[in-house]
């Protein structure tokens, strides 16, 4: 049972510090006797916390992708997957700016992927695959059961050096760490067999989620082909690969097992599929204005409304409104569409008309948390706080680890003069931010400041305190 974990706790030594120590030296130390099924879960509680623990690490030293828009599209695709599941409410979903292909999950429900992952993959269905797979092994705990492997080492440390790993291989294309890793990988290889049969129950299970879901289980397999042409043709494995050994054998396995499956004939819209892959590919840097033109050249509407982004992201706004021009005629509905047009008024310095944009199309969709944050920007800019804060409110009160949310109330706070609590909520606010970016310290000490400020006003006292207390245990709890 140890393989996952210890897969990627490879996969950091392979990069890091594989000339300073040997890291197979403790690799005996990990030896398992089988694990029988139901034994040594961990319960919810303290998988959540370690969920939550982590998703702080990871928005602390991996560049999180902050976009509602795709984080929003994402997640609902993988709300849909874990409808499947017995797991309750997931910590997360979160994407990396990362363009190699990769995936991890951690217990308690934190999920995250690479932007690689998407700017690879050919269709919709290939992006669940992995989703699913992941989602598998979280529902088959196999987390959990790796626990039982690692006996006096805290679960929190494991999950540190999960992260640690990511962090480790990010740029790792060097041909020296290419090297590294193939050989780690060929080890890895000898020693993991139960990494197999996880990884073999995780590609099942995962099938069998996508099918239930209308997804296409031969995607899973196709997209495994994807990484090992990357392979092929990059000489260094995708991370993915060294998280979860992907050997030959487990490749034709999994299309036996896809073939065995009733064929799926839902059709989906590869439009949308090719919006979310060249959005993807702009917000992560990974998008060529060459490419974006050319496509948008054939009047590809998906590439045409990636161009406008392109063009706005780098502060050409001319540019961005002509492409987003020719993207209107086509005639077609995308949120995309009013985000974009609305961030051209505001980079143009025109609020007036980026409210006119974005107002009734967030007010008719209360729950699009994509369009009522363009909205809140626009009422922060406008100098309307109170307007924005009773948008972005909603949103933290039922997602509290919502960090853009809380950056959005600290922006809103800081114009709201007439507020004779202002100083007290730009702390606090700014500490809720911080603390889910994994800055806990800064946090307290953002709160403790509000505490100071708050002296006069009991409640607010009372409340700030318990927050203090809150976090302290937080951090200090021994998972
Ligand atoms: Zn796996």
């Amino acid at each position: 049972m140890k393989g996952w974990i210890l897969a990627c706790s490879l996969s950091l030594m392979a990069s890091s510090s594989f000339a300073d120590t040997n890291p197979f030296s403790y690799v005996p130390k990990f030896e398992v006797p089988e694990i029988a099924s139901g034994v040594g879960f961990l319960d919810k509680q303290r998988e959540a916390q370690i969920g939550t623990k982590v998703y702080r690490e990871v928005y602390r030293v991996m560049p999180v992708i902050q976009d509602p828009w795709l984080e929003d599209q994402l997640f609902s695709t993988f709300s849909q997957l874990l409808t499947q599941t017995q797991l309750g409410k997931p910590v997360g979903l979160l994407l990396i700016n990362d363009r190699q292909i990769n995936a991890f999950a951690v217990p308690g429900g934190l999920f995250a992927l690479n932007a690689g992952l998407i700017t690879h993959a050919r269709n919709l269905d290939e992006v669940v695959g992995v989703m699913a797979h992941e989602v598998a092994h979280v529902s088959q705990r196999h987390y959990s059961r790796s626990q039982e492997a690692f006996k006096g080492q805290g679960l929190l440390a494991l999950a540190g050096i999960l992260v640690g790993a990511l962090v480790a291989t990010q740029g790792s294309g060097d041909a020296g760490t290419a090297l590294m890793l193939g050989s780690q990988a060929a080890i890895m290889d000898k020693q993991l067999n139960y990494s197999r049969n996880q990884e073999r129950e995780a590609d099942r299970i995962g099938m069998q989620y996508m099918y239930a879901l209308g997804y296409n289980p031969q995607s899973m397999a196709d997209f495994f082909e994807v990484m090992h042409r990357e392979t092929s043709r990059v000489s260094f494995l995708p991370d993915f690969w060294l998280t979860h050994p992907l050997t030959s054998q487990r490749m034709s396995e999994a299309r036996l097992r896809a073939n065995q499956l009733p064929k799926i004939h839902k059709p989906r819209n590869q439009e949308d599929f090719d919006i979310l892959k060249l959005y993807t590919a702009v917000i992560s840097q990974q998008a060529s204005e060459q490419k974006l033109l050319s496509l948008a050249k054939q009047n590809n509407f998906a590439g045409q409304l990636a161009l406008a982004a392109y063009y706005q992201k780098s502060g050409d706004y001319s540019k961005a409104q002509d492409t987003l021009n020719t993207v209107k005629l086509h005639n077609k509905q995308h949120n995309l569409i009013s985000i974009i047009q609305t961030d051209i008024y505001l980079g143009q310095n025109h609020p007036d008309l980026a409210l006119n944009t974005i107002q009734s199309i967030a007010k008719i969709t209360p729950e699009n948390r994509a369009l009522n944050y363009k909205l809140a920007e626009t009422y922060i800019r406008l100098n309307q706080p109170n307007e924005a804060q009773k948008i972005v409110q909603k949103f933290v009160q039922k997602n509290p680890q919502d960090v853009l949310g809380w950056e959005l109330m600290y922006y809103a706070a800081n114009e709201d003069k007439a507020n004779p609590l202002q100083a007290v909520d730009v702390l606090r606010y700014r500490a809720e931010a911080q603390f889910w970016s994994g800055l806990e310290q800064e946090a307290v000490k953002s709160l403790l400041q509000a505490e100071r400020l708050s002296k006069d006003n009991q409640s607010m006292s009372a409340k700030l305190k318990k927050r203090i207390r809150e976090m302290q245990q937080e951090i200090t709890a021994k998972i």
